[in-house]
């Protein structure tokens, strides 16, 4: 009797044609989320099974697999040959000794001899005998033994579905730019978009020295989480120093962060350019702060040539991301109280509702060009 887990793809099914590609993608993630485990990955009819792994390695497995978008959801399953008195000893083993159940058969088989509702039958008989504290409930079970006979002569027996990251694999829908903070809502971000296939690249602004190193370490520390999810990312981190003194400079205080904004979104489409994203991410939430209101968003989008921006938790409030953001494990980094390079020079009083014309003012007073293109320059590249 061997363990076994089984796999279930999620959504890929609506894809038709694209079906092979997206299975393709899928296995190759799943592969990489189980680097340095011992294990062999098999496909089997509309699934996959993961064989071979070493006993204790199973809980690492599970949590390694629930991060694993595409996967709808997961079994750890007990393989025998399909013989009813093997099949019967592996329902024996994942039984409970006491509390109402029934057995669900599914035969792929169609040569087994018993057809699935007499295998429930005489399973179901067969642990009632063995075990005295159980009853029969069809309708409203505590719970559920699943036997699934399959056509290569073996069958498998499970009680338990766990939960999968659901969405599509990552790498089925383009590249993106998540512009990350060391804040809650931009990994929230990235996590939603590469939820829908989407492989996500990282930019960061900083401005070091009047932000430290445990500020930039803190966002390495939160692209590594989002990197779980989405079989490792690239970090680009880029200086905005001289940006912000500049602004601070020659501009109206109250336009700092607005006009920081700006900067940001043009450099990141650079950026992009380089590393051949699609389209930029950012963690704006309607309303949530001064430059989130839509005039805020004009100003900073109006900069933007090519490429879309997406802005996935526009709708959210911040309890729905927080949520989110301690599901995905990275809530705890993103509350550590280091300084965001948009803290520097912060006004007392920032521009809530920017005019364009008053922006484009206060950008004359500054080489734009100039400004972009040295910040670019101190552009690294961490792999994650
Ligand atoms: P977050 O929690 O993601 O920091 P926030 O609520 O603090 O978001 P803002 O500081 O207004 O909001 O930032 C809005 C968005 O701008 C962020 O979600 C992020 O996408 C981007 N952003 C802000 N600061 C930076 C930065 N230093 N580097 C890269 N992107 C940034
Ligand atoms: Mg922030």
């Amino acid at each position: 009797m061997e363990k076994v887990i089984i796999i279930r793809y999620s959504e890929l099914h609506l894809k038709g044609k694209n079906r092979g590609y997206f299975e393709r993608v899928l296995i190759t993630n799943i592969e990489k989320s189980l680097k340095g485990l011992k294990h062999e990955l098999k496909r089997q009819s509309g699934r996959y099974l993961v064989e071979n792994f070493d006993g204790f390695d199973v809980d690492e497995i599970i949590s390694r697999l629930k991060k694993v978008f595409g996967i709808h959801s997961f079994s750890v399953a007990l393989k025998v040959d399909s013989d009813m008195n093997a099949i019967y000893k592996a329902a024996e083993e994942v039984c409970l000794d006491n509390g109402s159940f029934k057995v669900e058969t599914h035969r792929a088989d169609k040569a087994f001899p018993l057809n699935s509702l007499q295998i429930s039958a005489e399973i179901g008989g067969r642990l009632l005998n063995k075990f005295k504290n159980l009853s029969v409930d069809v309708h409203n079970p505590q719970f559920v033994i699943n036997i699934d006979v399959r056509e290569n002569g073996t069958t498998l027996v499970f009680n338990e579905f766990f939960k999968g990251a659901g969405g599509m694999p990552v790498g089925s829908s383009g590249k993106g730019l998540l512009l990350i903070s060391g804040g809650i809502d931009s990994p929230v971000a990235g996590h939603m978009i590469a939820k829908r296939g989407m492989q996500i690249n990282c930019i960061h602004f900083h401005s070091y020295p009047y932000t430290n190193m445990q500020a930039r370490d803190k966002v390495v520390e939160l692209a590594k989480v989002l990197s779980d999810y989405t079989c490792g990312t690239k970090l680009n981190i880029v200086s905005v120093t001289h940006i912000q003194e500049e602004i601070h400079k020659k501009c109206n205080g109250e336009y700092m962060v607005t006009l920081l904004r700006r900067f940001m979104m043009r450099i990141a489409e650079i950026v992009a350019k380089k590393c051949g994203a699609q389209c930029l991410i950012t963690g704006e939430s309607l309303g949530q702060v001064a430059s989130q209101t839509v005039e805020g968003i004009t100003s900073s989008n109006s900069v933007v040539k090519y490429l879309p921006v997406l802005r996935p938790l526009c709708g959210f409030d911040k309890e729905e991301i927080i949520e989110r953001s301690r599901y995905m494990g990275a809530y705890d980094i993103s509350i550590q109280p280091y300084e965001d390079c948009c803290t520097v020079f912060l006004p007392k009083h920032p521009v809530i509702k920017p005019s364009i014309e008053s922006i484009l003012d206060e950008e004359k007073k500054l080489d734009v060009e100039k400004l972009i293109e040295d910040a670019v320059a101190t552009l690294e590249v961490v792999s994650l």
